[in-house]
């Protein structure tokens, strides 16, 4: 299948290209750079540097190829500057999603894979979150993904588009050629990891922040649900294909068990060896105390399990990645 892959050069979105590529599909790549690496692009993909909101470059792309299928990463995705700056991520994950809508709607475009965010759900009622949980975002993030996953229920409604949509929880791990490099790092594990690997070159390292020590868990620090970015990634090729019994499907995406901080930070200390310093600091506004997920409805929808379950696995794959690569791209 011909597939554009909007935020291709970027974390999750890279190595979803790898694995399009690995099961014989041609991909196209549109993306700005803005978080993504030129270099993250495998080579048997085309990549086409700009904005997916630029309509006239869309048009250049859907004339030159015959995309089938779009994959849609792109987004501006930090919780705390959408806080700050809203109208940005109203622009870049509404306005300019819309526009790839119509440029696909205009071409016959009608296979779609939306990464949304489990920050559509806000503070959890109930966990394992499953999909009938309710979407009260507390974050502008979390509110713009959720009105496209909106304004895709009305596309699929009038115009026939076939979507799913992710919700994904804590992506983490890296393949062997990709992994996570952010130019700005709020990230645990990457976080955790870069500390480790400086106090093994014994430089002057500060230790890390664990946000929070009094939240209702069993240590007190944030519960999260950690997925290996490879195992996302194919679920998003997995997707293609559920689109025909599926047209219209949200999926909340994770491994459905949790890990407080200092448990990541434990796990870590057994990949790597170092025991990494930390020290605890204020809450961070924004977080709920447990995200886990149940991804049962994709399990049984399509057949998917994750390859790599097990977070000591997710972070020694992290781990393999930063060695390699300690400065990123
Ligand atoms: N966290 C932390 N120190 C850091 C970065 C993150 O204590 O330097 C905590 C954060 O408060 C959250 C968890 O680690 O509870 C995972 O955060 P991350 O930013 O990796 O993902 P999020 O859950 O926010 O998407």
């Amino acid at each position: 299948m011909n597939v554009l892959v909007t935020g291709g050069a970027g974390y999750i979105g890279s190595v979803c290209v790898e694995e399009l590529i690995n099961q014989g599909h041609s991909v196209v790549v549109i993306d700005n750079l803005q978080e993504g690496h030129r270099e993250a692009v495998l080579f048997e993909a085309v990549l086409y540097e700009g904005d997916f909101g630029d309509k006239k470059l869309l048009k250049e792309i859907f004339e030159a190829y015959k995309i089938e299928a779009v994959i849609h990463f792109a987004a501006e995705t930090t919780v705390e500057f959408s806080m700050t700056d809203p109208q940005k991520y109203f622009i870049n994950n509404i306005v300019n999603g819309i526009t790839l809508l119509e440029v696909m709607k205009d071409y016959g475009c009608k296979r779609f894979i939306f990464s949304s965010t489990a920050a559509t759900f806000g503070e959890p009622e109930y966990t394992p979150i499953d999909e009938s949980h309710i979407q009260k975002p507390i974050n502008a993030y979390g509110e713009s993904k959720l009105m496209f996953e909106k304004i895709l229920d009305w596309h699929h409604i009038a115009y026939g588009l076939k979507f799913n949509a992710f919700r994904y929880f804590n992506a983490a791990g890296a393949s062997a050629k990709l992994g996570e490099d952010h130019r700005h790092e709020s990230h645990l594990i990457p976080i955790v990891l870069k500390t480790a690997y400086n106090v093994r070159l014994d430089k002057a390292v500060r230790g890390l922040k664990v946000f929070g020590r009094d939240y209702p868990t069993t240590d007190g620090t944030c519960v999260r649900d950690y997925i290996h970015v490879v195992d996302l990634a194919r679920a998003h090729i997995l997707a293609l294909d559920n689109l025909n019994s599926h047209p219209n499907s949200k999926y909340n995406m994770g491994n459905g068990k949790g890990f407080s901080v200092l448990q990541v930070i434990e796990i870590s200390k057994k990949v790597t060896g170092v025991d990494v310093p930390y020290e605890f600091a204020e809450k961070r506004p924004g977080d709920p105390a447990i995200l886990v997920a149940s991804s049962d409805k994709f399990r049984k929808e399509t057949g998917w399990s994750p390859l790599y379950p097990d977070l000591e696995i997710i972070v020694k794959t992290a781990w393999e990645w930063h060695s390699k690569y300690p400065d990123g791209y």
